[in-house]
C-alpha cells in the first residue's frame, strides 16, 4: 500500500509514492491542503524550513472515523518554533501520522463546512488574531499591503467590522479582480499608499518578504499619530527597516502566541518621527480556528471565490512552480489566488 506525498527537491516539489504508516499507527487521512505564502518562502529559499514535506493548512478524517473532519493548529503553543510543515513534516501528503506525542493540535471541523472551505480556517483564524491584538474601533480607515490571499481575506475582516479598508497591491490586475470578483466599491483600491491612500488609523502588512520592506516605508507615510501596524507576514530575521529604524520586527511578531494577547505591541517611532504601536503574533488558537470557520461558514461565496484553485496534486506542483517564479496568473491566465490541493475525499 502507498500513498502520495508532495515531496521536496531542491527548489521545487515531486508528487511521489511513499508507503503508508504501519497498521496500528493512527493517522489523519488528508483531504484538502491549503498552499499558503510561507510554503512558498521555504521553496524559494527565503526562509528557513527543514521539513521534506511542506503544508500546514488543512482539514482531514480521522482515521476510522468516516465524517469526523479535523483542522490543523500548526504551531506548537509549548514550543513556537516547532510548526508543523515547517520544522516538521506537514501535510502535503494523502495520511498524516499521529505519533501521540508533539503532534500538531486536532481542531474539530465546522459540521457541513465543505472540505475545499474548511482549508481556510487556518488563514482565516491567523487573521481574526491580527483584528483582535488591533483592537481598533468600527468606523476606522485601514490600509492593507500585499493583494494575496492573506491580504485579501484581512479586507474581507475589515468590511465585516464596518471598517473603511483600503488595499494595496502592485498589479492592477489582482486589484481589479478583487474589485470585480470579491469587494466592488466598498473597498479603496491603490498600486501605492503616498498620495493615493488617505490618512490611516492602522496598517495590516501582508506582502511576502521581497514586498515587506517597501510596505512598511509607505505605511509608515499613511499612518497617523497613535496609529497600529499590524505584522501579519513573517519577515526575515534581524530586518530593520528604515520605516521603523529602533525596532527588530521579528521580536515584535514572538510576543503574542497561539491567541494570547498579553504580549502587547512596541511603541515605535517612524521615520518620520509618528508614533506607531507595533503588533504581532505567531499561531493561531483553537478558539480562533472556530471563529473562522464559523465566518468562513457565514459567507461561503467570498471564501470560495478566493480560493482560486482546487486541484490534485499533480497539477498542484505545477502551480507551486509557478507561484515560487512570482507568477501570479495560470497558464489560461486567470488569477492565481489560494491553491488548495486535493488529497481525499471523507467517508471512503
Ligand atoms: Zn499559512
Amino acid at each position: 500500500l502507498s500513498q502520495v506525498a508532495l515531496v521536496r527537491t531542491g527548489a521545487g516539489l515531486r508528487e511521489r509514492s511513499v508507503p503508508v504508516p504501519p497498521r496500528g499507527v493512527p493517522s489523519v487521512k488528508i483531504l484538502r491542503a491549503g498552499v499558503c505564502g510561507t510554503d512558498l518562502q521555504i521553496l524559494r529559499g527565503d526562509r528557513p524550513g527543514g521539513a521534506a514535506i511542506l503544508g500546514h493548512e488543512g482539514v482531514g478524517e480521522l482515521d476510522g472515523e468516516p465524517g469526523r473532519l479535523v483542522v490543523f493548529n500548526p504551531v506548537d503553543a509549548a514550543d513556537p518554533e516547532r510548526v508543523l510543515g515547517h520544522s516538521y513534516d506537514g501535510i502535503f501528503r494523502s495520511r498524516f501520522p499521529l505519533r501521540g506525542d508533539g503532534d500538531p493540535e486536532l481542531v474539530p471541523a465546522r459540521p457541513g463546512l465543505p472540505p475545499d472551505l474548511c482549508t481556510l480556517g487556518e488563514p482565516v483564524a491567523a487573521g481574526l488574531y491580527g483584528w483582535d491584538l488591533a483592537g481598533l474601533p468600527a468606523g476606522a480607515r485601514v490600509g492593507v499591503w500585499g493583494a494575496g490571499p492573506i491580504g485579501l481575506l484581512h479586507v474581507k475582516l475589515a468590511l465585516d467590522r464596518g471598517m473603511e479598508p483600503w488595499l494595496i497591491g502592485s498589479r492592477r490586475s489582482r486589484l481589479e479582480w478583487a474589485r470585480s470578483r470579491l469587494f466592488g466599491a466598498g473597498v479603496g483600491y491603490a498600486t501605492a499608499a503616498p498620495g493615493s491612500v488617505p490618512e490611516l488609523d492602522a496598517a495590516f502588512l501582508c506582502t511576502d518578504r521581497a514586498g515587506a520592506e517597501r510596505a512598511l516605508g509607505e505605511a509608515a507615510a499613511t499612518l497617523r499619530e497613535d496609529a497600529v501596524a499590524v505584522l501579519v507576514s513573517a519577515v526575515p530575521d534581524g530586518l530593520r527597516s528604515s520605516a521603523f529604524p529602533a525596532v527588530d520586527l521579528n521580536g515584535v511578531r514572538r510576543r503574542n502566541v497561539n491567541g494570547e494577547t498579553g504580549g502587547g505591541h512596541v511603541e515605535a517611532l517612524s521615520g518620520e518621527g509618528r508614533r506607531v504601536r507595533l503588533v504581532g503574533h505567531r499561531g493561531t488558537s483553537r478558539r480562533q480556528l472556530l471563529r473562522a470557520m464559523d465566518i468562513i461558514d457565514r459567507d461561503r461565496a467570498f471564501f470560495g471565490a478566493l480560493t482560486t484553485h482546487v486541484v490534485d496534486p499533480g497539477a498542484a506542483v505545477g502551480l507551486i512552480a509557478d507561484r515560487c517564479a512570482r507568477r501570479q496568473q495560470d497558464p489560461e491566465g486567470a488569477e492565481l489566488v489560494k491553491i488548495v490541493i486535493r488529497f481525499g475525499e471523507p467517508g471512503r
